[in-house]
């Protein structure tokens, strides 16, 4: 095995503290929705940093940006990336580990002189979070083409503004075709945003692909009426129900065992009175599991017994999906690489899924792809407490430049490839 790639922690972390001070939040933190003034000021500034190393930068027509280092020959590229956007009480990692990560991976390989066989880019992708504009991970959706253009062009935010719009308001857009990416792999380090690995004292996450989510929307309809004069065994409680399947979604992940999980986030009722049987309760259920026979079979469950709650009470039910996405399993080959990869570094590690979605998923029917986790303090994400130290973030840029150089075939300085 060739030698680790020495990273400089240092100016990983300047990097990271220096795109964090763009739309900063009192009390840290950042906001840096999409396609706002301070989305441009990021990009601005991250291009920067791409082109002080030389590297052409190339700007697609939703706004995605990647800067390539040549190869010895030509041919697809060896991609790290992830985004720069943020919600709106967003932390310092959450996607910019990845990007300021790959950039990194390459100004360090540069300094070393270490080449590659494949080109190495580092990109961004447009609007990943989807705090402003939904779908979230649009840009990486469009450019891989699981989403279509002119209808995500169209696309109005939250602050009434399309997505067209907001390109051309801040100067987005470039030149280059939907599907002008085209990475022989794909690569993303991120954040875990969980609490699995810090609870573990583990170092790495071998991401093994990303959780289906299933989002439906339920809503009950029974009877308002006094609640000290009518019987018990004469109401038609839409409360009750609610709160049966509320309680049915947590048997259901409590018997299937992980990775399933089930959240009622949701319930309200009307009319929402201390002495009135309520009349209509409208409720979601997040349910998301790693397997689509599972989670099927999850749904399954959740909408028989609902169905059976209901009836029980003499009420009437509907449901509406408000999302649907199955799961994503990463390259079998690319996940072993990267366990390897963390073997060989002597970094402790375990394979898990993604519980939230990310850019990868939309590079993995396209091509190999890949996501490596560090761990998150707390497993607080999407919050300004979201904190990553700088010695749990060294092993996951070491592990991406270990298995991001080995995929592009790297050709250290004594000519010899890997
Ligand atoms: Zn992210």
């Amino acid at each position: 095995m060739t030698a680790d790639l020495t990273i400089d922690l240092d100016r990983l972390m300047g990097r990271i503290a220096a795109l964090g001070r763009i739309g900063a939040l009192p009390g840290g933190g950042c906001k840096r929705l999409a396609l706002t003034p301070e989305d441009a000021e990021g990009r601005a500034l991250v291009t920067g940093w791409f082109r002080d190393l030389g590297l052409d930068v190339h700007t697609d027509v939703i706004g995605n940006c990647w800067a390539i280092r040549p190869g010895r020959s030509s041919g697809a590229p060896v991609v790290m990336g992830s985004h720069i956007d943020t919600v709106a009480t967003g932390g310092l990692y959450d996607g910019v580990l990845g990007v300021l990560g790959g950039l990194e991976v390459i100004e360090s390989a540069i300094q070393a002189g270490i080449e590659t066989e494949r080109p190495l880019a580092v990109a961004f992708f447009t609007n990943e979070e989807g705090a402003r504009f939904a779908p979230d991970m649009m840009g990486s959706g469009v450019a891989q083409g699981g989403l279509d253009l002119d209808e995500i062009l169209a696309k109005v935010g939250i602050d009434g503004v399309s997505v067209a719009e907001a390109l051309a308001a801040i100067g987005a857009a470039g030149s280059h075709p939907v599907g002008a990416l085209a990475p022989d792999t794909y690569l993303e380090l991120h954040i875990e945003q969980g609490p699995v690995l810090e609870a573990e004292g583990l170092a790495i996450g071998v991401v093994t692909g990303v959780q289906g989510i299933s989002w439906t929307e339920i809503t009950v309809e029974g009877q308002a009426a006094h609640a000290g004069t009518t019987p018990m065994a004469l109401r038609h409680d839409a409360g009750l129900v609610a709160a049966r399947i509320a309680a049915e979604a947590r048997a259901i992940a409590d018997a299937f065992g992980p990775p399933q999980v089930a959240t009622v986030g949701r319930i309200a009722l009307t009319p929402d009175l201390v002495n009135v049987i309520p009349e209509r309760a409208v409720l979601t259920v997040d349910l998301r599991n790693a397997d689509e026979a599972r989670l099927q079979a999850a749904e399954a469950r959740l909408f028989a017994q609902a169905e059976a709650f209901a009836a029980a009470e003499g009420c009437r039910l509907s449901r509406r999906t408000l999302a649907r996405f199955e799961p994503v399993a990463f390259d079998a080959t690319l996940v072993d690489a990267v366990e390897a990869g963390a073997a060989a570094l002597g970094l402790t590690h375990r394979r898990m899924p993604s519980g939230a979605g990310h850019d990868a998923q939309m590079f993995a029917p396209r091509c190999p792809s890949a996501m490596i986790f560090v761990p998150s303090q707390d497993g607080i994400s999407h919050n300004i407490r979201e904190y990553t130290a700088p010695e749990e973030i060294a092993p996951g840029v070491r592990l991406l430049a270990q298995v991001a150089l080995a995929r592009a075939g790297r050709v250290d300085q004594k000519g010899q490839t890997e």
